[in-house]
């Protein structure tokens, strides 16, 4: 059997280009004892993917060169030599850019029946997680106060908003543009700041006239600048993502604004914390049980940008950095 991958062709310097990739095809492997055969059938693009092409220090190790690059994705048994799976099973790992991939058999999570599967890289996934672990446990939402996210038509910003509401909170969100602004007042936002407006800080000010509470940060850049002087005492900043950053090749010229950032810290004692999902690993069971419950009462919407065929991958990653996405972005890399 074969199996088409996409590989590091090499590494971008500032936005990725479709030349960073490379198609190839090879025989696909066999599984050995305890381990299964998978055949993809959904792949999850990530903007953390931008970071493991690049071999700056970070938190993970990057992709190598010629190596296929890393993703989440849904698919189905092909072959197994585990007491665990049966040809037919729908799993969700760790497999990559590819095709077909071969994986321990503790390594691969059965999906449970009800949602549609690709729900298990979205809302009922990585990101919803993200969204869950980091309102949970960091920006914990009161009743009345304001939560602003940006990237808000997201996979992680929408649902941001959403657990906000369903706690009693108030949710604005920030996107690039009207349409995705429209969907986003669709879930239940307050309001809808297009970050491209250029009085996006006026509007964002209006649309908090009583400061904000929780400020999930996904974006940084000109939003976490018009966010700053918004955040009231005591508020809480978990720090998801800096997607604005991720194809900077150099810092932004000055002033300096630390000083600024940090008496505002002091003055108004925040609490700004970064995370991972996985840092809470141990919290996927409530996540899954509660947002599949809202889920299935259709308390919580989704939505999904899917991509036909492998081989437009790098093309659908690239254009998601820009906000060329619209939902959760996926390839549909072969049938059910
Ligand atoms: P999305 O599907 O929302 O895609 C990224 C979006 O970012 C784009 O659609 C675009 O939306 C927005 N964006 C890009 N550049 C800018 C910019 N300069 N200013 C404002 N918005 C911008 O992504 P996800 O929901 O998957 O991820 C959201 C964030 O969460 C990312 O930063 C990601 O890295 C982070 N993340 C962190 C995790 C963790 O463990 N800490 C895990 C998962 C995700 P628009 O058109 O609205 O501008």
């Amino acid at each position: 059997m074969q199996n088409r991958r996409i590989v590091l062709a090499s590494r971008p310097h500032g936005a990725p280009s479709e030349q960073n990739f490379r198609l190839e095809t090879l025989p696909a492997a066999e599984p050995g004892e305890g381990q299964a055969l998978v055949r993809t059938v959904f792949l999850s693009l990530d903007p953390y993917m931008r970071g493991r092409m690049s071999d700056a220090p970070s938190y993970a190790a990057p992709v190598q060169i010629g190596g296929t690059m890393e993703a989440g994705v849904v698919g189905r048994v092909v072959q197994s030599r585990s007491p665990e799976l049966a040809p037919g099973d729908w799993v969700e790992a760790r497999l990559g850019w590819q095709e077909y991939a071969v994986a321990d058999a503790k390594a691969l999570r059965k999906l449970p029946p009800g949602a549609p599967p690709s729900t298990g890289l979205g809302v009922l996934g990585m990101p919803g997680m993200t969204a869950w672990v980091g309102m949970a446990n960091i920006g914990q939402p009161k009743p009345g106060e304001t939560v602003v996210v940006a990237a808000a038509s997201g996979p992680v910003g929408s649902m941001v908003g959403q657990i906000a509401r369903i706690r009693g909170a108030r949710a604005v969100g920030i996107a690039g543009g009207a349409d995705k602004c429209a969907y986003v007042r669709s879930l239940g936002f307050e309001d809808c700041i297009d970050h491209r407006d250029p009085a996006m800080a006026e509007r964002l000010a209006e649309a908090c006239p009583k400061g904000i509470d929780v400020y999930f940060e996904n974006v940084s850049g000109k939003v976490w600048e018009a966010v700053l002087p918004l955040l009231n005492p005591f508020a809480r900043v978990p720090v998801c993502g800096l997607i604005a950053n991720y194809n900077m090749t150099e810092l932004p010229p000055g002033p300096d604004r630390t000083p600024q950032v940090m008496r505002a810290v002091l003055s108004k004692r925040l609490l700004i914390r970064g995370f991972l999902v996985f840092d809470f690993a141990d919290q996927q069971a409530a996540f899954l049980e509660e947002a599949g419950r809202w889920l299935a009462e259709g308390k919580i919407k989704h939505r999904e940008d899917v991509t036909e065929g492998l081989e437009n991958a790098p093309r659908a990653f690239i254009a998601m950095l820009g906000g060329g996405n619209f939902g959760k972005t996926l390839v549909r890399v072969g049938p059910d």
